[in-house]
Formats: structure tokens, C-alpha cells, sequence
């Protein structure tokens, strides 16, 4: 039964209930059309409709000003890492139009890399840039602008640790690592912030909102050149992907390859193709963009816009942080995130027991094993890096998490 577990996976994670219901309704019998929202034609006036109600209301929580497209695509974040890279480097080209090919240099990219998700996205962008004949340049000089890999990802650079580019063709963050547990800070002024002011202004910012989307306001959205995330973990069912684009952006990348010095950018990738065709270029997914518009307009009339929705994962976050500090000056976990700015409000990673050496200890399987029998579901860690994630994303209540800390509190009894 629904109702008795605590689902906590990372992704695809928990809907609201009475949004999969009225979503269930929709699937057989769309607003009394006699059809199902999956058999009605996307170019159809409801299926149209469904995709203007979502921007608006995305555009109405997240304050989203009028200088940038919303678009929704598919791929996964994943398809994104590529097409960030292609749309960019065309952006950059065009802005150089009048340099011959033979005299274009290829522009740097600098990556933010604090996580599993980031080392991905700049390794694509390494991939994306071999050099089309052996003794070219590459198509662009992959940075790595700063990372936490040395420590392991536990927390996010200090600002004396960044080393931006001053031309790049921009500047790459992923905002909450999914699999890791860290984000910046959501207050721009802790020294866990995105650090914007070190950005040099007319460098274009992008960014990976996955796993934190409309879990909170996006500090500073206007000066992001590009927002990106999956549907999968708080907006809907996998297979969508909303893109948050400045208008500007929006370039004609076959103009750009034309120029030379910038590769092709395959057509479903080009963001002024589904701007132009307002998301609908080809055949979008759309009962998943049908469900995350139910989950956008239920958090607007039912958990307080993103004010509501923010207050909410600070007090389930603070909580269940809070008990696993208790636990770990016990000495029986360890949060895998030292630097507490840095936890995220998403993804809640500690480790129990790795001194014994075990793939997972004894004291780790108990654990797991009373949390299952309590509801919990899916808070084993990701398999790359082991220990437990309890992801308690936006549909994730106030309730279960109180749950969690009583069981980890019985538990570390328990176990002393
Ligand atoms: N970025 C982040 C932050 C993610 O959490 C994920 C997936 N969990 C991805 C990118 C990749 O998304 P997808 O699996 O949809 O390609």
C-alpha cells in the first residue's frame, strides 16, 4: 500500500497521490474528450493547451523573466551535457562571424566539476571536442575551473579555489549532485554559493537543476544563460526535460557550422528549433509533460508556490541533518558531506561503518534491513559510491522524514 512506505529514491522518485490519481483519469479520459491524454494529437488545441498551462505556471514559480525561453524536450539531463556543449560553441561562433575558419581559435569551456553528474557533462564536453582531422585543434578547451574530486566530492569549492576563464564560451555548474549529496547554497551570500561575482560578467552561466528543480527559487536566474533539468525526480515522470533559455541564445547552429570551426549540431539538439516550434519541432513526450503540469499547478494551489515548497525541504533537510549529527558524534554514521552549507536539501548521504572494511558492514545491513521493515524504500546509496541516500524530494513529506529521524534515533540507541 502506498500509503505505508516512505518512498526515498533518488529518481524516478515519489509523485504527489492526488496528482497520479487525477493523472490516472487523464490516461483514460481526458477533460471529457472520450480519449486519453497519450491519444490525443500534440498538435491537437488540448495537448496544446497542456504545454502553455506548464510554462506559465513554471514561469509563474520559478519568477522566470521574459528575456528567456521555456522549452521542454526529451534525452534526459544526459542529452543535455551534449547539446549545452554544441549550442554554445555555435553561439560563440556566430558572435565572431566575421573571423575567417582558418583564423578562428576554439574557445574554452570551463567546468565546475563537485560531483558524479558534472564529471560527466565535462567529460562529454571533452568527447564533443576532438579534433575533426588529427592534426587540428580541438573544437573547444575543456577547464576544469575547479573541483572537490580530491576530497571526494564533500563539498563545494571555496572561492579561492576558482580559476575562470575570462573569454569562456561559458561557465558550467550542476547545482545539486544527485549521487554525491552536496549543492551550493541556495543563500547567495554563503561561502557555498554559486560564485557568481567571480564569473566574469559576459560569460554565459549553465546550469544542471535535476535534482534540485523547483525545490526552491533559483538564486540569480536571470543571469543564467541556460537552466536545464530532468523531469524525474520533484516535476514528473521521466522522458521530459525543461530548458530555461535566454532568448539571445537562441542561434541557427548550422549558420554556425557553415562559418566553420564549430561542429553540427543535430537538429532535434538546437534550442531555436523547439523555440520556433514552441517545443512541438517532433512528437513530445507527452504524458510527461501532461503530469508535470498537474505537479507545477498543484504546488501553486496546494503547497504555497515555491515559498511554501522552500519552507518545507529547509525544515525536513534541517531535521533529518540534525539527527544524523547526533548519530555521527556517536560515532556511528558519517555524513559524507563535511562542509554543512554544502548539504543538500535533496539528496541526504552518510556512510555507517566503513572502517571495517566490508562492502557493506554488518551494522549497515542492520540498518537497511529495520528500514525496510519500518517503509522506508530505495534509501540504499548509489552504487559508486555505497552507504545510504535518503532523497526527500518535494513529494517526500514533512511526516516520513520525521519517520526517518525516529527510526535513525531508535536505531542509534539501539546500536550503543
Ligand atoms: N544531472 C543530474 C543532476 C542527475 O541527477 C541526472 C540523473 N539522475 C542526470 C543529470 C542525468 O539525467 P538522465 O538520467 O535523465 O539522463
Amino acid at each position: 500500500n502506498r500509503a505505508e512506505v516512505h518512498n526515498m529514491a533518488a529518481g524516478p522518485s515519489p509523485l504527489p497521490t492526488s496528482v497520479l490519481q487525477q493523472a490516472a483519469k487523464g490516461l483514460l479520459n481526458y477533460n471529457g474528450t472520450g480519449m486519453g491524454v497519450c491519444e490525443l494529437s500534440h498538435r491537437g488545441k488540448e495537448f496544446k493547451g497542456i504545454v502553455e498551462k506548464a510554462e506559465a505556471d513554471l514561469r509563474e514559480l520559478l519568477q522566470i523573466p521574459d528575456s528567456h525561453a521555456v522549452l521542454f524536450t526529451q534525452g534526459g539531463g544526459t542529452t543535455q551535457f551534449s547539446s549545452v556543449f554544441l549550442n554554445m560553441l555555435a553561439y560563440h561562433r556566430l558572435k565572431s562571424k566575421d573571423v575567417p575558419a582558418e583564423q578562428y581559435s576554439p574557445p574554452t569551456v570551463d567546468y565546475i566539476v563537485t560531483g558524479a553528474w558534472s564529471s560527466k557533462a565535462s567529460a562529454e564536453a571533452k568527447r564533443l571536442a576532438v579534433p575533426p582531422t588529427p592534426n587540428a585543434q580541438a573544437l573547444a578547451n575543456v577547464h576544469i575551473a575547479a573541483t572537490t574530486k580530491p576530497t571526494k566530492f564533500n563539498r563545494v569549492p571555496r572561492k579561492e579555489e576558482y580559476n575562470f576563464t575570462n573569454d569562456a564560451a561559458y561557465v558550467y555548474y550542476c547545482e545539486n549532485e544527485t549521487i554525491n549529496g552536496v549543492q551550493f547554497a541556495g543563500d547567495v551570500d554563503s561561502p557555498a554559493a554559486v560564485p557568481f561575482d567571480l564569473i566574469p560578467n559576459d560569460v554565459p552561466i549553465v546550469a544542471d537543476y535535476s535534482s534540485s528543480f523547483i525545490s526552491r527559487p533559483i538564486p540569480h536566474i536571470e543571469r543564467h544563460a541556460l537552466i536545464y533539468a530532468g523531469a524525474q525526480k520533484n516535476l514528473g515522470p521521466a522522458g521530459v526535460v525543461v530548458v530555461i533559455v535566454r532568448k539571445d541564445l537562441l542561434v541557427d547552429t548550422n549558420e554556425a557550422a557553415l562559418l566553420g570551426g564549430v561542429p553540427v549540431c543535430p537538429i532535434e539538439l538546437e534550442y531555436k528549433i523547439l523555440a520556433d516550434n514552441g517545443s512541438l519541432y517532433n512528437t513530445p513526450p507527452v504524458f510527461s509533460i501532461y503530469v508535470s503540469q498537474l505537479v507545477l499547478r498543484y504546488l501553486i494551489e496546494e503547497k504555497g508556490g515555491m515559498a511554501g515548497v522552500k519552507e518545507t525541504n529547509e525544515k525536513k533537510a534541517k531535521l533529518l541533518y540534525a539527527a544524523l549529527e547526533e548519530a555521527e558524534r556517536k560515532g556511528l554514521v558519517r555524513l559524507t558531506v563535511s562542509d554543512r552549507e554544502a548539504r543538500s536539501w535533496m539528496n541526504v548521504t552518510w556512510v555507517i561503518d566503513e572502517a571495517d572494511g566490508d562492502e557493506e558492514s554488518s551494522r549497515e545491513k542492520r540498518f537497511l534491513k529495520g528500514a525496510e521493515a519500518q517503509g522506508f524504500r530505495q534509501i540504499k546509496g548509489h552504487r559508486s559510491v555505497g552507504g545510504i541516500r535518503a532523497s526527500i524530494y518535494n513529494a517526500v513529506s514533512l511526516e516520513s522524514v520525521q519517520e526517518l529521524v525516529n527510526y535513525i534515533k531508535n536505531w542509534a540507541a539501539a546500536e550503543k
